[in-house]
């Protein structure tokens, strides 16, 4: 047997988590049991894998196994932006290949429209708005960066539009954006709420077991998990456990577990929402990749996102909550002067399983183990397509976007440590310090 190294531990804090509707997590897995298809991970990879899978083979038990209290992982505490657009900050007009970038719109447009289409589907409420987003600028360096996309987007054929500084507060509110690139596609949602509620309209062949950590796990024929309470010995495993599939003894060193921090305020007073003007609900990332991302959620409350830590184990560490609730109070200032007494009510943080040259893994890891791994900070839409995709892939279909999956590179490797914390945690610390305003 071998051991799993590391555990998810994510902290408790989450405001999305304890600001959707509750529900009864589904009972730990006990004693031993078999299973055709078991996956590991209920995010939305884990979940669509799930579904799909389920529906592909109507006859057969699906097992999903969650460590944690679905809602509460890294799906359940991202900054809800389901991003249609690529965005390959590795080019010049951050578009780059164009076959590349239209396969990959291809695939989050897939992505946005299961989760429309089982949000419609489910009556789910999880603030889902079809209300597109803001990148926005206040540095010279991330105009250019804007200028660079609206070019990328040309050549994409994709629609946007360039809003200037003296008409940003009818959007934002905040005076403190130079300039925005809108873009209308993305969809803005509350992700603890929606995963939560994929959880519970699972088909009636998925049986989900939360709170059974896996601990130790044997590869053969079998793959046999083990939990503190008893095994599943599972035919074929789906790893969606995203960064968390290295400690199962594959793509070692090629995801990084970098974390990133939200904090949301308490809801606005109809005097303060007059106070702030603009749109009613909005999102606003940053042209600079380490900026701050921004939101006005459809029950009146602002979110920031920034500031990163690279946490190899993959797990939470509070120290880093308690230094940067300081910077996103900083950051919510200098955009919200006219807000002086809102505070937060909710500070966390949550794994990226980033990759350095920000590809994903699709397809089989090893004899009956398959995975669906490295996210890479777009996990809402991605996470969702590649499940699905990977779930038909095993019932033995393909279609193109299968196909490119199943042919792209995959994640690259990394140094060894301690080489790799050395340099991750050096990019980290100029790419924070060079965000400048932006941060
Ligand atoms: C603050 C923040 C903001 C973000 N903003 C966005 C955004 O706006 N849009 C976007 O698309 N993405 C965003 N992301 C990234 C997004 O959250 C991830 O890409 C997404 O969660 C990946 O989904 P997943 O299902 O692949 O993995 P995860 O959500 O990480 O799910 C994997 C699950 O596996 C479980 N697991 C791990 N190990 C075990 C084990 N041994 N046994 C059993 N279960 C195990 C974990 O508990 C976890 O719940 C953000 C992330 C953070 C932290």
């Amino acid at each position: 047997m071998m051991k799993v190294t590391s555990l998810p531990a994510d902290d408790n804090s989450c405001g999305w988590f304890h600001l959707s509707r509750p529900r009864k997590p589904k009972p730990a897995h006990e004693g031993h049991s078999t299973a055709r298809w078991v996956i590991v991970g209920a995010g939305f990879t884990g979940l669509a894998a799930a579904r799909q899978l389920a529906l592909n083979f109507p006859n057969v038990e699906v097992v999903l196994v969650e460590a944690q209290e679905v809602g509460l992982g890294p799906s359940g505490r991202n900054a809800g932006f389901a991003i249609d657009l690529p965005h390959d900050i590795g080019a010049e007009d951050y578009i780059g290949d164009i076959a590349l970038a239209k396969s990959s719109l291809k695939l989050n447009l897939a992505g946005q429209s299961i989760l429309r289409d089982l949000v419609d589907q489910h009556g789910i409420d999880c603030q889902m708005k079809a209300c597109g987003k803001y990148q926005a600028a206040v540095e010279d360096r991330g105009i250019a960066v804007l200028e660079a996309y609206r070019r990328g987007l040309d050549k994409l054929e994709q629609p946007y539009q360039m809003i200037e500084q003296d008409e940003l507060p009818n959007h934002l509110g905040t005076h403190f954006y130079r300039k925005a690139l809108y873009t209308p596609g993305a969809v803005l949602l509350q992700p603890s709420a929606l995963v939560k509620g994929l959880a519970d309209h699972l088909p009636a062949n998925v049986t989900l077991y939360e709170r059974t950590p896996i601990l130790e796990v044997e590869y053969g024929a079998k793959t046999v998990l083990k939990h503190a309470n008893g095994s599943i010995t599972a035919d074929n495993l789906i790893l969606a456990n995203n960064s968390f599939g290295m400690r199962f003894g594959f793509l070692k060193g090629r995801m990084l577990p970098i974390y990133t921090y939200g904090s949301i305020t308490r809801q606005l007073t109809s005097e303060e929402q007059a106070q702030l003007g603009g749109k009613p609900y909005w999102g606003a990332i940053p042209a600079d990749p380490f900026g701050t991302t921004v939101r006005r959620t459809p029950d009146n409350r602002l979110l920031i996102r920034n500031s990163f830590s690279f946490n190899p184990d993959g797990r939470s560490d509070s120290r880093y909550n308690e230094r940067f609730i300081r910077r996103h109070k900083a950051s919510f200032d200098k955009r919200f002067p006219m807000l002086p007494n809102v505070n937060f009510e909710y500070t966390w943080g949550g794994a990226l399983a980033m990759t350095r040259n920000h590809n994903g893994f699709f397809g089989e890891l090893a004899p009956n183990v398959y995975g669906a791994l490295g996210c890479n900070g777009l996990g809402v839409t991605r996470g969702t397509v590649t499940g699905q995709l990977l779930a038909d892939w095993l019932a033995g279909q393909r279609d193109e976007r299968i196909d490119f999956l199943l042919n792209a590179p995959g994640p690259n490797s990394n140094p060894p440590q301690p080489f790799l914390s050395l340099g991750v945690n050096a990019n980290l610390k100029w790419g924070q310090y060079r965000a400048g305003r932006e941060s």
